[in-house]
């Protein structure tokens, strides 16, 4: 019998976030992978053969994908007919990664991604679904600028920002305003992808520079805070950020301490967490499979949240916050945490891709 399902092909998928797709897509209610491409080095072999070596993740490889071929990623012909949709989750420069995502959308194959190159794009919608999720109001205007009948490309931020812009925006959304956020990260070594940085740098050791990060934590929260009007994204400028982002030799989870100071109506730290506690949003609402219940979690322990122990709260998908306490300089500050290479990458892309879903962009 047929499957119900939609074909999803995964781009990228001998990477560590493609393998993350594999293994996350792995009996999904709506969803399922019939096709997989990487860079032309794996194209034309089986996917067990591609990823021999350098599988990544602790369960194996899913029969239903270990014998597809892969294809080559930029060849948008080879996907045609094999999936209705694709994930995107490539490494190449900027402006190859654009014209490939567009040449699969003006191809009929809407474009789930995962990459920075569409993410400051003015009609491309950067997702956080339980911040920005009418954003996706914008396709119809994309789909128009190009003629794109059924294609289109949606794209999801960068991966440290998950481990606190949903605590911030369920706090503006209760009407109190941040009006200047300071951040300090700590990111998981496998946020640079696979083999990632050399063990002999990491080993022991921070870095203390991780390139573009800073920028896009500090530009890319406009934007998904912002508003559409007239067709077009206004970013929402009245919050000043700096972040500081550090690697350091943790496997999966990104860590942030952050330092918040609000507008003239300032909530208490109890008020704080009864917000944080009772945040629900679209994805809750839609009741979408990766949707977490409780999307941000609260941790009452001292020295919590920790990566190992919280980044795979909500099957990886919820945001895990504590130490929440008052702030000498600004007025309150908190330790946020949640995990890179699901909430951060596949499983934020796969969440995207229920959002645009349940509301008729994958039909
Ligand atoms: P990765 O482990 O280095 O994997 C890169 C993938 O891109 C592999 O499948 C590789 O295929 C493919 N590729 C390389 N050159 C290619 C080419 N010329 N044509 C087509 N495909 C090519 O990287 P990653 O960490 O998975 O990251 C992938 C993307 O997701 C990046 O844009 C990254 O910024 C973004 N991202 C990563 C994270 C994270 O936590 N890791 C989080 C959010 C976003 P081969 O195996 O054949 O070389």
């Amino acid at each position: 019998m047929a499957s119900s399902k939609l074909r999803a092909g995964v781009l990228g998928a001998t990477g560590m976030v493609g393998q993350n797709y594999i293994r996350l897509l792995r009996d999904h209610p709506w969803f399922e992978v019939t096709y997989v491409a990487a860079s032309p080095s794996s194209a034309g072999k089986k996917y067990a053969d591609a990823v021999a070596g350098r599988w990544q993740m602790e369960e194996d490889i899913p029969a239903s994908v270990a014998g597809l071929i892969v294809g080559d990623a930029s060849d948008v012909a080879t996907a045609k007919g094999k999936c209705d949709f694709v994930f995107s989750a490539v490494e190449l420069d900027k402006d190859a990664i654009k014209q490939v995502e567009n040449a699969y959308a003006a191809a009929d194959i809407p474009v789930v991604s995962n990459n920075s190159a569409h993410r400051a794009t003015a009609d491309v919608p950067m997702l956080i679904p339980e911040i920005n999720a009418s954003h996706i109001d914008i396709i119809p205007v994309q789909r128009k600028n190009h003629g794109w009948k059924k294609g289109f490309v949606a794209v999801k931020p960068n991966c440290s920002l998950q481990s606190y812009l949903t605590p911030v925006h369920a706090l503006r959304e209760a009407g109190f305003e941040v009006q200047r956020m300071i951040l300090a990260t700590m990111q998981a070594s496998s946020g640079a992808g696979y083999p990632g940085v050399p063990s002999l740098d990491l080993v022991d050791n921070i870095i203390p520079y991780i390139g573009g990060e800073e920028e896009k934590s500090e530009i890319e929260p406009l934007k998904i805070l912002g508003r559409i009007e007239n067709g077009v994204f206004v970013k929402d400028e009245s919050i000043k950020i700096a972040a500081h982002c550090n690697r350091v030799r943790v496997v999966d989870g990104h860590t942030a301490c952050v330092s918040l100071e609000f507008g003239a109506k300032k909530p208490s730290l109890e008020e704080i967490k009864r917000i944080w506690l009772a945040f629900r949003a679209e994805p809750q609402r839609l009741n979408l499979p990766f949707a977490p219940e409780h999307p941000i979690l609260y941790r009452e322990e001292a020295n919590r949240p920790q990566p190992r122990k919280d980044r795979d709260a909500e099957k990886g998908m919820a945001v895990t916050i504590g130490r929440l306490r008052a702030c000498p300089v600004f007025d309150v500050r908190f330790v946020g945490l949640s995990h890179n290479t699901v909430r951060g990458a596949a499983g934020g892309g796969i969440l995207n891709a229920e959002l645009l879903k349940a509301k008729g962009y994958l039909d």
